[in-house]
């Protein structure tokens, strides 16, 4: 049975590589008909906080990514909050000092910095020197006597750690670069580098998938898990690793949690849809087949092999992003599914009308154009808002963009066209404003323009004869005589 973890620490805003890892571990799990577990690393009382811990599971639901065990959901394990299970890891590193897995050190800070520099000077590896592995009764009895109060450390076998990671195939790591470390604070509180692995082992954890930049903890902690597993401590499982590539930004660089481009939130707010920005995020590492972009998290749940996950960094590209969420709201959405999605941006606070003038006729009269047009659903506000709004909002370089010298003169030619025809309908308005256009020389396109800025007060928009024909006759003509004033 597949058991996979995903286990963010709640400090600040979820980030895309967050994401990124989430959506790894939920298609692994998924694809195997695995389980999911959420566990929240929360120990870490300085940076923790619970806004942060409830707008993880609030943006996991809206990506969609659900999980079988954890908080809210429950499961064989709880309590999946770490801040919850203190007692527990308090219990295991007892018993690993008892076996002799973990021992006291008394060394002070400025002592580690001393040897280390000095390690470091005669070119030796400048990992903990082992100083406190085996203190004599005496020496431990000096150090408490002068106050001194210990971390416990975890004693590293002796011996190199080769493990075949899924994605970067074997690896290999001396015993004089993995040293003993810490993971009991002096203050009692238990450090990641223990609350991880031991939670990894009490819930049966088979795969971990997580980023790069854990992959120097990894040999630390399967030395760990062997250590749990000949204490009694869970199943006796070492779990498979598989550590997902580097996420570049800007200049080539790291993207880091403090990139705005990173924030998770922007993406929720502009509009994008989940499936859209997964569907990207996916390609940050991994790829369906060569020539598909676009696919639907059906499509990656029943496709995803983590041996497939391409070890290179990959290049987070936000216009790439885009268009994939383009194509989503274009080509995977029906024009009720559309509508429905644009809802939210049809309201206070993003909606700049009174909740009284919105139209829901004359939205869905034009939801189709704007569905093939808009690259996140954020956009649709401004694309109808001339529609709800008793007047369009001019800004002024679109006016004067349009209402170059000349163009009252068509407007007005057009504005006779318009008041004379029979039937308000797109394509005789079409031949309305083509007719007035070719009075004065003008193309349709140059013709249309000041029409199209009377009436919406943008240069740019949906195609302006079916805008005309759902803002009405009356409307369209006031405005425009409000533009010839
Ligand atoms: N809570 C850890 C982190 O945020 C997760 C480590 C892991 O996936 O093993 O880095």
């Amino acid at each position: 049975e597949v058991r996979v973890r995903f286990c963010p620490s709640p400090t600040g805003n979820p980030h895309v590589g967050l994401v990124r890892t989430a959506l790894f571990n939920w298609a692994f799990a998924r694809h195997h008909g695995g389980t999911l577990v959420l566990r929240i690393e929360d120990t870490d009382a300085a940076r923790d906080s619970e806004e942060s811990y409830q707008a993880l599971l609030d943006s996991l639901r809206w990506l969609g990514l659900d999980w079988d065990e954890g908080p809210e959901v429950g499961g064989p394990h709880q309590p999946y909050r770490q801040s919850e299970r203190m007692a527990t890891y308090a219990e295991v590193a007892e018993k690993l000092l008892a076996a002799g897995h973990a021992y006291y050190c008394y060394c002070t800070p400025d002592e580690l910095a001393a040897r280390r520099e000095a390690a470091r000077e005669a070119g030796r590896p400048s990992g903990y020197d082992g100083a406190c592995r085996e203190l004599s009764e005496a020496q431990v009895a000096a150090y408490r006597a002068e106050g001194r109060e210990p971390i416990q450390r975890f004693r590293m076998p002796d011996t190199t750690i080769t493990f075949t990671d899924l994605v970067r195939g074997e690896l290999t790591f001396a015993a004089e670069n993995v040293t003993d470390y810490g993971i009991v604070r002096a203050n009692g509180a238990p450090l990641y580098t223990l609350v991880n692995p031991v939670d990894d082992a009490l819930m049966g954890i088979t795969h971990v998938l997580r980023g790069e930049d854990l992959l120097s903890s990894t040999p630390r902690q399967i030395a760990l898990y062997r250590a749990l597993a000949d204490i009694g401590v869970g199943p006796g499982l070492v779990p498979a690793f598989g550590h997902l590539p580097y996420v570049m930004g800007e200049g080539n660089k790291k993207l880091s949690k403090r990139d705005p481009q990173s924030s998770l939130n922007l993406y929720r707010e502009a509009g994008f849809l989940p499936e859209g920005l997964l569907n990207y995020l996916a390609l940050l590492g991994w790829s369906l087949a060569e020539d598909r972009d676009v696919f639907g998290l059906d499509e990656l749940v029943a496709a995803f092999d983590i041996g497939a996950v391409n070890a290179n960094p990959a290049r987070f590209d936000l216009k790439k992003c885009e268009a994939i969420n383009a194509t989503h709201i274009r080509e995977r959405l029906t024009a009720e599914q559309f509508a429905e999605a644009c809802q939210p941006w049809l309201r206070a606070p993003h909606a700049p009308w009174r909740p009284e003038d919105y139209d829901p006729a004359a939205f869905a009269a034009l939801a189709p154009l704007a569905q093939t047009r808009v690259t996140v659903l954020s956009e649709i506000t401004a694309n109808v808002d001339f529609l709800f709004l008793p007047e369009p909002v001019f800004d002024e370089a679109s006016w004067n963009k349009a209402m170059k010298p000349g163009a009252d003169a068509v407007l007005t030619e057009i504005r006779k066209g318009l008041a004379e025809l029979p039937s308000w309908t797109a394509e005789p308005l079409k031949e309305a404003v083509l007719a007035a256009g070719a009075a004065h020389g003008l193309k349709l396109g140059k013709a249309q323009a000041p029409l199209r800025v009377a009436v919406t007060g943008r240069t740019v928009g949906l195609p302006l004869f079916e805008s005309l024909e759902t803002l009405g006759r009356e409307r369209t003509l006031t405005r425009v005589d409000a533009a010839l004033a």
